[in-house]
């Protein structure tokens, strides 16, 4: 019988195994931790239960949103999404809105960003190799430095002169300013479907959902393993043939037909056992990730605020978004007069955050939320703190020519695929890891040759260059010159023509049109020499209607392109601290 080995049991792990149990395929899932969900896990903290980052449920996928609701049903629930910015001891609607922009910044410092804006359209940097550069040329310095600095360095841990323009281009292709005055002053019943959107979310979080794949997993005949590190891949170049995995501190074999990977795929070659050629080791270590760690709080309050997460800008607390989980569903919180909060720390595994004792971590949380206003340090009861390794996939610069020296290698493999976010080193939201562990799973028991390389990763920005692909098309530009050209040589013919055309009829009195014509062509008359005036008016006066029908018809294609894509900028911009 063909037998499915999964690495991981975070979504794309779990998906793999209850895709393979009901292709009939026995199915075991080998889990480090003790729990499942991985990224998308829930902490249980004394009955308050905390995510790690707060999982929006929202697909574009039909097989995803069909599993989900197949596996969890009513207990998935539709929330309302609000979110806001706090920058200088302030809170800012998300996304900008101009009065409350102009309360918290003040004229001064909003006319000062328009200003800069007008100085950067003028006097751009020349090149765009960093963020910073890519944001300004885009924003001006002033919004880059209020509104997308701080924040930024929190999360990836290096100046914004550090970090890539590709980064930036990707995530918030072509954004700019008009954009975000035309966002900030739109009428109110957009913003409230822009400020609100609507998520689903499992009644006790993500972990929720992957609890009870897990058993749907057990129900169909599969295992899934816990405290199950896998140490060494054993193969003999072509095919795998079993993992050696530790539990209570001995060996464990697995013997498997296929094999489906969804830990870091930098992990899964360190473990490959013969170790692969050093080119493929050094790719490897090259690539390298973010990690984070959230203080989960209980809080002595009810309503602490009304936001499900607040993203935290200002550069004098280091937290990065603060989560109110009783905001995501009240049933996070066991006891309806206190919150359950989660300060979200972004770091690198080994720095000083990292090794901070949890006390002072909780400590540190605590007065931050003081600092910022939303409790006082004497509400809070009690605080957990949880570390999340590898949470984002870094872009550098080189990482897509390192990743593509472990694709090819790994491609070698008959019987091994690997799937998920850090599977392929991708920043994949929960459904696209899901998708490429369904690809993969279909690869195995119908013998397709999905590419699970493939699965969308920024579906945004690829429906964007569709559209846009689309558009060209639709409003391809006129050549001014060569339309002019052409209309020229049909009305020179036209005129001409006619010129002779009494001469054939053997009367060379011009008919009516023609006679009214020559009164605004002088010259044009029915003979050899008015018919080489008629050829040259033609020539002349066609090229003229040409050419300005072309400059005119590129315009107004221009204009259209511009609208069409703004809406499609808007719908980014929407989401660029989502991104960041
Ligand atoms: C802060 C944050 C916020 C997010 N918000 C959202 C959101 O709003 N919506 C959304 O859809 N997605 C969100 N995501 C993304 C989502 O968490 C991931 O897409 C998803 O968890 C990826 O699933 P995965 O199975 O590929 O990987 P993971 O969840 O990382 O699971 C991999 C599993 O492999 C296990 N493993 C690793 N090494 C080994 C080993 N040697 N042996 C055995 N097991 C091993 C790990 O313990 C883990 O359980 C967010 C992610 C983060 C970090």
């Amino acid at each position: 019988m063909q037998r499915l080995v999964v690495i991981g049991a975070g979504p794309a792990g779990l998906t793999a195994a209850y895709e393979a149990t009901r292709f009939g395929l026995d199915a075991v899932v080998l889990e480090k931790s003790d729990d499942v969900g991985g990224l998308a896990r829930t902490a249980d903290f004394k009955g308050f239960h905390f995510d790690m980052g707060g999982h929006r449920f929202f697909t574009k996928s039909g097989s995803v949103e069909k599993m989900w609701r197949e596996v969890l049903g009513r207990k998935l629930l539709r929330r309302p999404r609000l979110s806001r910015i706090f920058y200088r001891g302030r809170f800012f609607q998300y996304p900008l809105r101009p009065g409350n922009a102009l309360r918290g910044l003040g004229p001064w410092r909003a006319i000062a960003i328009v200003a800069s804006w007008f100085k950067w359209q003028l006097f751009p940097y020349r090149t765009e190799d960093t963020f910073e550069q890519w944001v300004t040329n885009r924003f001006g310095r002033r919004l880059f430095r209020t509104f997308f600095q701080t924040y930024t360095e929190k999360v990836w841990g290096v100046p914004c002169s550090q970090l890539k323009a590709e980064w930036a281009a990707q995530r918030i292709k072509d954004l700019s300013l008009k954009t975000a005055v035309s966002n900030m002053f739109r009428r109110r019943r957009t913003t409230i479907k822009t400020l609100i959107e609507e998520f689903d979310y499992p009644v006790l979080g993500p972990g929720m959902m992957w609890k009870a794949v897990r058993d749907a997993i057990v129900d169909a005949g599969g295992t899934v393993e816990l405290e199950r590190e896998v140490l060494r891949i054993e193969h003999d170049g072509r095919v795998v043939s079993r993992i050696v995995t530790a539990h209570d501190g001995r060996p464990e074999e697995i013997e498997g037909t296929d094999f489906v990977s969804s830990m870091p795929i930098t992990e899964l070659v360190a473990k490959l056992d013969p170790p692969p050629p050093p080119g493929v080791l050094d790719a490897a270590r090259a690539l390298s990730y973010r990690d984070f760690l959230t203080v989960c709080l209980i809080v002595n309050r009810a309503d602490l605020f009304p936001d499900n997460w607040i993203y935290v800008h200002d550069p004098r607390v280091k937290v990065g978004r603060i989560q109110n989980y009783r905001n995501w569903s009240p049933a996070m919180v066991p006891d309806p007069s206190k919150t359950g909060l989660g300060l979200e720390y972004f770091c690198t595994e080994g720095d000083a955050l990292w090794r901070s004792t949890d006390e002072e971590l909780v400590a540190l949380a605590i007065r931050e939320i003081a600092a910022i206003g939303l409790a006082s340090a004497g509400d809070v009861a009690e605080g957990h703190v949880v570390r999340v390794p590898k949470a984002y996939p870094i872009y550098d610069s080189n990482y897509r020519e390192h990743l593509d020296v472990l694709k090819t290698f790994l491609a070698g493999f008959a019987n091994l695929q690997t799937i998920g976010r850090n599977g392929l080193h991708r920043y994949d939201n929960q459904d696209h890891a899901m998708l490429t562990a369904m690809l993969a799973v279909r690869n195995v028991a119908l013998q397709e040759k999905n590419d699970v390389w493939g699965v969308n990763a920024d579906p945004d920005y690829q429906e964007e260059v569709r559209l846009e692909t689309a558009l060209q098309r639709v409003f391809a530009k006129l050549d001014r010159f060569g339309f002019g050209v052409a209309v020229g040589a049909v009305a020179a013919a036209v005129l001409s023509l006619a010129s002779l055309f009494p001469l054939i009829k053997g009367d060379p009195v011009m008919g009516h049109e023609l006679a009214l014509l020559a009164q605004y062509l002088p010259g044009y008359e029915a003979s050899a020499i008015g018919m080489l005036r008629g050829l040259a008016y033609g020539l002349v006066g066609g090229f003229g209607v040409g050419w300005t029908f072309a400059v005119i018809r590129n315009a107004a294609a221009l204009f259209s392109l511009a609208v069409i894509r703004r809406r499609v900028e808007s719908r980014l911009l929407r989401r660029v601290f989502d991104y960041v």
